[in-house]
């Protein structure tokens, strides 16, 4: 059901509007000035605003610019509902953010079909928001695990070397694999190495701050981004997360390892090569027998 605020300083405008209104299945709100108004959009989700011109204080004008300048209510459809007819004021309210502008007196079926209209086309707009921002949100995560995948990691790292470099920050990053993964899809099931997978990206995101991001890099690997992180404290972190892993239960049976890569950015770096050095030092790890960390700087 939308709800419906009506401000005018006229009572008898507002009886005339709510009459026509009343038949539908509408919630009603009302204001007799700018100030009611605001308190009214403040304590309730509106839909629709029908609003007059003329009114002492702040005119119907000046109230479209302030609640079109509120983030929260800068979407709600403003209906100017006037007297007033001169090409001045039509203009005027389409310039403050109106959606239309309906003059008194007015046909009760031409009005009603205008507020049905905007409401209509507002509430298409916000389910267009919310899905564009529900692809957004899905093209950044990683469908298994719901942690951020190489997409977001990619806008995520560039923006925090930036920060870095910027205030002369220190930033880490972590590259880890786990060890043997094959086995557990071959002995057990994909289903199995899911669950691993689901079980790992949780445990992980509980031991770490909430500054760092955990991502996805794809099939069994993951890498941190740790945030005003030294080599030295980073180090740490992974040898943490790797004692952390290793006494890990999953399902009550399953157990496994990782290995880890550590490195800092230092001058010169660029992302790739950065990212590089943690990937080398992963590869380090595993050569060296799994289930340890390597750092290189
Ligand atoms: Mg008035």
């Amino acid at each position: 059901m939308s709800n419906i605020l009506i401000v005018d300083d006229i009572a008898k405008n507002i009886q005339l509007i709510a009459n026509v209104l009343k038949e539908f299945n509408y919630n009603l709100f009302f204001a007799r000035n700018a100030y009611e108004a605001y308190d009214v959009l403040e304590k309730n989700t509106i839909n629709l605003i029908l609003l007059d011109v003329m009114m002492p204080e702040v005119d119907g004008f000046s109230a479209a610019k302030v609640i079109k300048s509120n983030d929260k209510d800068k979407d709600i459809p403003i209906i100017f509902i006037t007297a007033k007819n001169d090409d001045e004021s039509i203009l005027k309210a389409y310039e403050v953010g109106g959606v239309d502008y309906i003059t008194i007196p007015f046909r009760n079926v031409e009005f009603i079909t205008r507020v049905r209209t905007h409401l209509e086309i507002a509430h298409l707009n916000q389910k267009l928001k919310d899905q564009a921002s529900a692809m957004k949100e899905l093209a950044s995560t990683d469908t298994l695990t719901k942690i951020p995948n190489r997409l977001k990691f990619n806008s995520i790292f560039e923006y925090q070397i930036k920060i870095s470099k910027r205030y002369k920050k220190s930033l880490s990053l972590i590259f880890f694999d786990i060890d043997f993964f094959k086995k557990f899809n071959d002995n057990y099931g994909h289903s199995v190495g899911d669950i691993v997978l689901i079980e790992l990206s949780k445990k992980v995101n509980s031991c770490l701050r909430e500054a760092d991001a955990l991502c996805r890099w794809g099939g069994e690997e993951f890498v941190i981004i740790l945030p005003e992180t030294t080599d030295v404290t980073a180090f740490e972190t992974a040898q943490k997360l790797r004692e952390c892993i290793s006494k890990m239960k999953i399902d009550n049976k399953y157990t496994l390892t990782c290995s880890f890569g550590v490195s800092t950015l230092k001058e010169g770096d660029y992302s790739h090569t950065f990212l590089t050095r943690a990937d080398d030092a992963l590869y380090k790890a595993k050569n060296n027998g799994r289930n340890r960390v390597e750092v290189l700087l």
